[in-house]
C-alpha cells in the first residue's frame, strides 16, 4: 500500500478518521497522532475557529467587569474622600460657631456700655 499524499513512498499507517493509507513522513508530520495530515489540518482548523469563537465571547464581559472594577474603585475613593471632607467641614462649622459664640458676647458687652452712655448722657 502506497500513501496517497506521496504515491510513490510506502505506507506505514491508516488514518484513524478518513482511512487513507499514509508514510512514515506522513505520520510524522501529524505528530503521530493516528491521523493523516489532511484530517489533522481540518482537526486544528475547527479548534482554531472554536477558540476564535470564545475569544470574541470574551469581549463583552472584559469590558462590563472592567467597568465594574472602575466604578468600584471610585466609590472607594468617593467614600474615603467624602468622609475626610465631611469631617474636615464638621471641625471648620464649630470652631467658626465657637468664634460667633465669643463675638455675640463681645458685642452684648459692648452693648451694656453703649446703652449706659445714652441712658447716663441723655440725664
Ligand atoms: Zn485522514
Ligand atoms: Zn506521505
Amino acid at each position: 500500500m502506497k500513501c496517497f499524499i506521496h504515491g510513490n513512498q510506502e505506507a506505514v499507517a491508516v488514518c484513524k478518521k478518513c482511512g487513507k493509507a499514509m508514510c512514515a513522513s506522513c505520520s510524522s508530520y501529524s505528530g503521530h497522532s493516528g491521523l493523516c495530515p489532511v484530517c489533522r489540518k481540518q482537526e486544528f482548523e475547527l479548534k482554531r475557529t472554536r477558540l476564535n469563537t470564545e475569544i470574541e465571547s470574551y469581549k463583552w464581559p472584559i469590558i462590563g467587569y472592567a467597568a465594574l472594577t472602575i466604578l468600584f474603585c471610585w466609590t472607594i475613593i468617593g467614600g474615603i474622600y467624602g468622609g475626610y471632607k465631611w469631617y474636615q467641614c464638621s471641625q471648620e462649622k464649630s470652631a467658626k460657631q465657637l468664634e460667633v459664640c465669643k463675638l455675640t458676647a463681645e458685642i452684648n458687652k459692648l452693648n451694656k456700655a453703649l446703652s449706659y452712655r445714652s441712658t447716663s448722657s441723655s440725664i
